[in-house]
């Protein structure tokens, strides 16, 4: 007769949770992060994520969501890192208004804004963003992303989670009258990627500037122009606001402020690398000899500064070889 020893039942289990996903299992049992609203208007909220890299532990809250509540129903800013995240977003809402949400306004097409779509697509929101990204959506970078985030995310993003597409494609800048209420929608890109949109609420005097602004943290630069970042961000410079929502970190209520130390750091990073480039030293020497001091105590340094200093190597030696 076979029986099931003990070691053996041990090493079964040990197997199964293998194959389901220890990691996943274990993720499910940590207490969803922290989603408490703030209100930066009078009728504007926004849940911040965690400054951290997007974990099964943090379900991907590593970005930012606003949402206005508007006369004749809820205008929402970015979609959250993954559905569970923006079905929680969902509930917080409801808990402030029983509006229907009608609208959601991506900044950008990055994976942890916009994995949450489906569920305001779900509930009949149109989704709106600017056309530049569909290149993104319909690349094999886009692909990858979604399928090594099935792993490295599970089991918040699975097999269901899918990318959505916006019902309706924006060019230029533009203002939209949406749920009864004014929404100023600036074209910023491409600065951190192609498709930036940033929206200025006037009524409500809040600017939500998706990552052309990260607050009291590192930006992630990837492959950004950061010359025509720099221009964009004195653009939204001069909008008359009280509170900028960042795509990552606080808001902030010094915009001035914390642009200008996004400007700054984007500045040296093109100093620095640029005159790196343009006397062919290579990027290792370049950058074990840079000063990172004024930056070093920044949140997310460690994470981003190597990768925002190489990224940044590399484009200036391309606008060197531009003529740039
Ligand atoms: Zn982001």
């Amino acid at each position: 007769m076979f029986r099931i020893t003990a070691p053996l039942a041990h090493r079964v289990m040990r197997h199964l949770l293998a194959c389901t996903g220890a990691l996943s299992l274990l993720a499910m049992a940590q207490p969803a992060p922290d989603m408490t609203p703030k209100q930066v208007g009078p009728n504007t909220w926004y849940v911040q994520g965690q400054a951290a890299l997007g974990s099964p532990a943090n379900q991907n809250f590593i970005s930012n969501a606003g949402f206005v509540v508007a006369p004749q129903g809820v205008v929402v800013i970015d979609g959250l890192g993954s559905p569970a995240l923006a079905r929680r977003l969902v509930q917080k809402i409801a808990e402030i208004t029983p509006k229907p949400i009608t609208h959601v306004i991506v900044t950008h097409y990055h994976a942890d804004h916009i994995y949450g779509l489906q569920v305001f697509k779900e509930l009949g929101a149109q989704i709106i963003a600017q056309q530049d990204a569909r290149e993104y959506l319909n690349s094999d970078t886009a692909a990858q992303r979604l399928v090594a985030s099935r792993t490295e995310l599970a089991p918040w993003v699975d097999e269901n989670t899918h990318l959505v597409p916006a019902d309706r494609w924006l060019t230029d800048s533009t203002t939209l009258e949406l749920a009864g209420e004014s929404f100023v929608v600036e074209r910023v890109g491409p600065s951190h990627t192609p498709e930036d949109l940033a929206i200025h609420v006037p009524a409500e005097r809040v600017l939500f500037a998706g990552d052309l602004m990260f607050a009291g943290r590192l930006p992630f630069v990837g492959k950004a122009d950061s010359g025509q970042w720099i221009t964009s961000l004195d653009r939204l410079l001069r909008f008359d606001v009280a509170v900028v929502v960042p795509g990552h970190g606080a808001a902030s209520t010094e915009p001035r402020k914390d642009m200008v130390v996004m400007r700054d750091y984007l500045t040296y990073l093109r100093t620095t690398m640029g005159k790196a480039a343009k006397d062919l030293v290579p990027f290792e020497e370049a950058y074990g000899s840079t000063n990172w001091s004024t930056f070093e105590p920044m949140p997310m340094f460690r994470f981003a500064n190597r990768m925002n200093a190489y990224n940044t190597y590399l484009l200036m030696e391309e606008e060197s070889l531009r003529g740039r």
